[in-house]
C-alpha cells in the first residue's frame, strides 16, 4: 500500500513487533495442547481487570454475550424494561431481548449523540430494571448524573463499553461506575482480537460468579448445571492475542487522540460540524471520530475522489431497521437519533495513520464546498 492510501482499518500497518508478538503468542498457545478457557485467558482475565481497575474480569465469547451474560447474571429477564440508545450498534439492543427483557429506546443528545437524560427520564416505567449506557464512538461523559439518576430511580446502570477501552471518567473506566461493563474485542474495536472475543468487568462478586457459570453452560462444576447458560467461552489464541494487544492499547489510544487534536484543529469547514470536545482528554478514546453534514452522500462523494474512504455509524437509528419494528421508544418520538443517522460521517481514526494522511484527509474535508 502506497503511503498516501488510507485503509479503513490499518491492520496491514501495525509495529513489526506488535505482528511478531502476536505469532509467538499464537506458537504459544498451540504448542500449549489447551485451547478453550485455559492458562492464557485466565492471564487476560487478570490484565484486563487490572487495566480497568477492576476486581472481576470474565472472557467471554464476544460483546453481544458479554451484554446477555451482564444481565441474566443480574436476573434482569422477562418482563424487564432496559432503557438504551437508539444510536448504537444493534447488539446493544439485542443483548437486552437475548437476555429475555424489552428494549425502551430513549433520544440522544445531538452535541454527543449519547443518551440524553432528559428522554432517558420521560421512558422510565414501573417495569423498568436498568439502563444500558453506551459510550458511544470512544466517549465516557456525565458518568456522575448517570449513577445519581440510576439511584434515583433504583435502576441498575450496566455500561456498553465496545467502543471505549481506556476511556475514563475522573481516572474512572468503563464498567466501574455501573454494575458491568460488557466489552467487545471484535478485530476493529480499540482492543481487538483476530477474531470474536468479549469480557465483562464487574466489582460485584455475585455478577462475577455468576456469569462465569452462564458463559459455561450454566455449570458450576463440571457436568454440575445449576443453570440453562450459554457457550460462550473465550479460546485462548483470542486471549492471547489480546494480551499482546493490550500492551500496546495506551499507545494506540494516544495515537488516536492526537489525530483527533488535529482534525478538531484543522476542520474549520462551515458545512462539516464537529460533536462536542470532551472535557478532559481521557473522556474520548476515539474509535470513531464522526462528524455531521446535512448532505452526506455528497460529502463522502468528494471524499472518495479525494482517495479518502468514509464509514458510517450508523446509517439508521436502530427503531429504523426492519428487526427492531415497533420496538418502544420515548412517546415524544426520537427526533434527534434519527437526524444524526442521516448525516453522520466517521473519517478514518484508527492508530497507524501517519500524520500525512490526517493531514490530507484534513484537506479533504476542507475543500468540500457543500
Ligand atoms: C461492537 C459492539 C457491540 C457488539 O460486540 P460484538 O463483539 O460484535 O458482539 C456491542 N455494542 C457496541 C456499542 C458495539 O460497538
Amino acid at each position: 500500500m502506497s503511503d498516501s492510501q488510507i485503509a479503513i482499518a490499518g491492520f496491514a500497518e501495525e509495529p513489526p513487533e506488535l505482528r511478531a508478538a502476536l505469532v509467538e503468542a499464537c506458537q504459544r498457545v498451540i504448542d500449549s495442547g489447551t485451547w478453550v478457557l485455559g492458562p492464557e485467558v485466565e492471564a487476560f482475565e487478570t490484565e484486563f481487570a487490572a487495566f480497568t481497575d477492576t476486581a472481576y474480569c470474565i472472557g467471554v465469547g464476544n460483546g453481544l454475550d458479554a451484554i446477555e451474560i451482564a444481565m441474566r447474571a443480574r436476573g434482569i429477564g422477562p418482563g424487564d424494561e432496559v432503557i438504551t440508545s437508539p444510536m448504537t450498534a444493534a447488539a446493544s439492543v439485542i443483548g437486552i431481548i437475548r437476555a429475555g427483557a424489552t428494549p425502551v429506546l430513549a433520544d440522544i443528545d445531538p452535541t454527543t449523540a449519547l443518551l440524553d437524560p432528559q428522554s432517558v427520564e420521560r421512558c422510565i416505567s414501573s417495569r423498568t430494571r436498568a439502563v444500558l449506557l453506551v459510550h458511544l464512538y470512544g466517549q465516557m461523559r456525565n458518568m456522575d448524573a448517570w449513577v445519581e439518576l440510576c439511584a434515583e430511580h433504583d435502576l441498575v446502570l450496566l455500561e456498553d463499553c465496545a467502543q471505549s477501552h481506556g476511556a475514563r471518567w475522573q481516572g474512572r473506566h468503563g464498567g466501574t461506575f455501573g454494575l458491568a461493563g460488557g466489552y467487545s474485542f471484535y478485530p476493529t474495536k480499540n482492543l481487538g482480537a483476530i477474531g470474536d472475543a468479549g469480557a465483562i468487568v464487574t466489582n460485584n462478586v455475585d455478577i462475577a460468579e455468576r456469569a462465569r457459570v452462564l458463559r459455561n453452560y450454566g455449570q458450576r462444576a463440571r457436568y454440575e448445571h445449576i443453570e440453562v447458560g450459554l457457550n460462550s467461552r473465550l479460546d485462548e489464541i483470542q486471549a492471547a492475542m489480546l494480551r499482546s494487544r493490550l500492551e500496546w492499547l495506551p499507545e494506540f489510544t494516544g495515537r488516536r487522540q492526537h489525530i483527533a487534536a488535529m482534525y478538531r484543529e484543522g476542520i474549520t469547514n462551515p458545512h462539516i460540524a464537529l460533536l462536542a470536545e470532551p472535557g478532559d482528554p481521557e473522556q474520548h478514546v476515539y474509535h470513531q471520530f464522526v462528524v455531521t453534514t446535512n448532505d452526506r452522500e455528497a460529502f463522502i462523494s468528494h471524499l472518495a475522489a479525494n482517495e479518502v474512504p468514509a464509514l458510517i455509524h450508523y446509517p439508521t437509528a436502530l427503531h429504523q431497521q426492519p428487526s427492531f419494528a415497533g420496538i418502544a421508544h420515548d412517546s415524544q418520538g426520537l427526533p434527534h437519533a434519527e437526524a444524526h443517522a442521516a448525516s453522520c460521517v466517521s473519517l478514518p481514526c484508527h492508530p497507524q495513520l501517519t500524520d500525512d494522511q490526517v493531514e490530507k484527509v484534513i484537506r479533504a474535508v476542507e475543500s468540500y464546498s457543500g
